[in-house]
């Protein structure tokens, strides 16, 4: 507009219905109340959409001053930081992420109506800070999960803690947090920020690898049936425990026990029973060998193996007798056997100090010719160690 377009002319001969009429409030409002009205508005000029700050200020009597700020630029960046702002707590919801923010000063915190849902409670139905909050922490990991938000604050670094909650019906939920601190120009903490994700299902299936891990190890390490240590304990054990006996000139005994007749057994009273017997000797093995260091493991189908750490030939020889003295009081019958009508076993014993020389290698109890004659006298041998290379 030109002077000439406006001085002199009544404001709706310039101006849409709909500025006029906005433009007389804000006078009306600014004569009223001897205050300056402020209001947006949008105007199209040469067909681009412009939107300007509108200032009324009461003067002298019955006069206003306007005044006009093109404010596009700004309403842009502010309509791109609604959109962006939209945007981020859209992705929140959806993703059911979390968001909380805790003022460390006044323990009040900020939470989305996700990190409400998450904690089970309905949004805005109870104070949102640090107290409430607590309430909510499983007592096992509020320690733990505080210690976490502490050095996370006090060293400057990314929070990243995984804590339980409990919900109010008594449901346990796992979640993960990850935040940081706003600090003020001196640097000290003033806020917290994070999200927070349910991990639950994540958790579960870590918990359940880890039990199926742990079970294959024991499942390694064990005989499925006498629950005693399979062979390949005991020869990872052996292979620990023969070089610390060699090094410290420490008596080390092994018993080989092989039950008599046992072929016998099994055709006479059936395989059920015949693994019922073999329950039954590990049994008795594993009670009379019960210093801690002992091992007694299942060597082969009716034989088994006992490492005695720190023992020697005449210790072991009284442990031997023990546990035939044992497996006869328990009097399994055993019609089959030509020797005794109840379960036996013969016991082969190799008991000594592991020498330095000549070989350092470990001994094959299996190998010891002794053992396979021991049964027929139903006595426990000793014998010294046998060599690999012998
Ligand atoms: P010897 O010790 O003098 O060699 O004779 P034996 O009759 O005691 O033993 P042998 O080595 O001839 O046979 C071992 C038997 O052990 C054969 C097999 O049926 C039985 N056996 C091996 N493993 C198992 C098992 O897990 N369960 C059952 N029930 N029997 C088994
Ligand atoms: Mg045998
Ligand atoms: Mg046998």
């Amino acid at each position: 507009f030109t002077d000439a377009d406006i001085v002199g002319q009544p404001l709706s001969d310039f101006e849409t219905p709909e500025r006029t009429q906005r433009k007389m409030e804000a006078i009306q409002a600014a004569l009223a109340t001897g205050k300056v009205q402020v209001y947006e508005q949008s105007v199209q000029i040469q067909g681009e959409v412009r939107y300007e700050e509108v200032r009324c200020a009461p003067m002298v009597p019955d006069r206003v001053l306007f005044m006009y700020r093109d404010i596009t630029d700004r309403k842009a960046a502010e309509l791109a930081l609604q959109a962006s702002e939209e945007r981020r707590r859209l992705a929140l919801e959806l993703t059911q992420t979390g968001s909380w923010e805790f003022d460390l000063i006044t323990g009040e915190a900020n939470w989305s109506d996700s990190h409400y849902r998450l904690m089970g409670l309905t949004p805005g139905s109870v104070p949102s800070n640090y107290l409430t909050w607590r309430d909510y922490v499983h007592p096992e990991d509020l320690e733990r999960t505080e210690t976490a938000f502490k050095t996370a604050i006090d060293n400057h670094c990314p929070l990243e803690v995984e804590y339980r909650v409990i919900h109010p019906d008594g449901t346990e939920r796992w979640m993960l947090t990850k935040g940081r601190g706003i600090y003020d120009p001196d640097g000290n903490p003033k806020k917290m920020t994070g999200v927070m994700f349910d991990i639950s299902d994540r958790k579960a299936a870590e918990f359940e690898r880890q039990r199926l891990h742990a079970q294959l190890k024991i499942q390694a390490t064990i005989d499925s049936l006498t629950q005693v240590a399979n062979r390949r304990q005991f020869e990872t054990v052996f292979a620990q425990v023969w070089p610390q006996h060699r090094r410290q000139r420490q008596p080390l005994a092994l018993m080989m026990v092989d039950i008599d007749h046992f072929k016998a057994y099994n055709d006479h009273y059936g395989h059920l029973a015949g693994d019922d017997c073999l329950k039954q000797v590990a049994k008795v093995l594993s009670d009379c060998a019960h210093r801690a260091s002992d091992l007694v493991a299942r060597y082969g189908g009716e034989e088994f193996i006992i490492l005695l750490p720190n023992t020697e030939a005449s210790g072991a020889l009284t442990l031997a007798e023990l546990m035939q003295t044992e497996i006869a009081a328990l009097h399994i019958s055993h019609v089959a056997s030509p020797t005794q009508p109840y379960v036996t076993f013969s016991i082969c014993i190799a008991a000594n100090t592991p020498p330095t020389h000549p070989s350092p290698d470990a001994p094959i109890p299996a190998a010891d010719p002794d053992l396979y004659s021991a049964h027929k006298t139903r006595r426990p041998t000793c014998t010294h160690w046998i060599y690999q290379n012998d």
